[in-house]
């Protein structure tokens, strides 16, 4: 175990936040405000007959509102009261590990008497478990399990609260790669590169190539075109290495070279393989697709000869 680790685990049981009392007590206005927005007809949180009826001694609170009750207000949030709290020292430590977001997965309530208006309950918060390590598709973190324990006024507990959240790293994610522009002219490239297959446009009358895509031959003005598909092979035409402004999509240094293919035209494509300090004009490369998305896959070159991790 590493010293953060013993750190973490040496706050499993400690108080994190110590007994405090809800503002206010149960109270009707409360509660009304609670079963309008939740919509709840239930009669016996505000009629004394029903609640009479149902064979209970007058109205009773919703007893999801239990933690309602000992909300401390916007105020308690925008203005800190002093001293950090065990909590507050927990998250610091967990951010040190690295686990800086959070995301609630789950919470049981278990309670142990319904409150009525009078009640004044608070609450205090212990530190139940943290897990080992975890990977989670948000990312890797622990799991951090705490008990909130809610009582009234003559210390009588009313319900308990199993409150677990996940405290994790964020997991990188990669920006999506910026999007070619689809148009009638090229889409049929684009779709080529999406089966792997890298085609060169063929003018269906004097048989000349050209990239990038278009409607028109410029050899001889040809609007009826087909297209053949490249050996790729090729070289290295000219190069530049982009280390700035970097794109989240991408690999920086970056390298963007222009290709001839032995067929002959050239087309734009990144490198891969290959250290950019070694890439050099002239320099055989060959086909190498990559696929960024699902739904995206370009062409790439890499040096020519046997495959060497870069
Ligand atoms: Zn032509």
């Amino acid at each position: 175990m590493t010293g953060h680790e013993d750190r973490l685990r040496s706050w499993v049981g400690r108080e994190l936040v110590a007994r405090r009392a809800g503002q206010d007590p149960v109270n009707v206005p409360m509660i009304r405000h609670w079963v309008e927005a939740m919509q709840d007809a239930n009669p016996v949180y505000l009629d004394e007959d029903a609640a009479r009826a149902s064979g209970r001694a007058g109205i009773v609170a919703p007893a999801s509102m239990v933690q309602a009750w000992t909300m401390r207000g916007y105020a308690a949030t925008v203005t800190p009261d002093g001293t950090p709290s065990g909590f507050d020292e927990l998250v610091a430590m967990l951010a040190e590990g690295g686990y800086t977001s959070v995301v609630a997965t789950d919470s049981e309530l278990e309670f142990h008497r319904e409150l009525v208006p009078g009640d004044h309950v608070s609450v205090e918060e212990r530190l139940e478990s943290i897990s080992a390590e975890k990977r989670t598709g948000l990312g890797t973190g622990r799991f951090v399990t705490t008990i909130k324990t809610y009582r009234d006024a003559s210390g009588e507990v009313v319900a308990t609260q199993r409150w677990r959240t996940l405290r994790f790293r964020p997991a990188e994610r990669r920006a999506p790669r910026p999007r070619p522009a689809l148009n009638p002219d090229n889409a049929f490239w684009f779709e080529a590169a999406r089966e792997h297959r890298l085609v060169i446009q063929r003018c269906a009358d004097c048989k000349s190539l050209r990239h990038p895509p278009g409607p028109c031959c410029p050899q001889c003005g040809s609007f009826d075109w087909d297209s053949v598909e490249a050996s790729g092979a090729g070289h290295v035409h000219t190069y530049v290495v982009s280390h700035h402004p970097r794109h989240p999509a991408f690999d920086h240094p970056l390298v963007v070279a222009v290709i001839e293919l032995a067929e002959g035209t050239r087309l734009i494509a990144n490198m891969t393989g290959v250290a950019p300090a070694d890439v050099a004009i002239g320099m055989p490369v060959v086909l190498e697709w990559i696929d960024p998305d699902p739904d995206l896959s370009l062409p790439a070159f890499r040096p020519a000869g046997p495959k060497k991790d870069a």
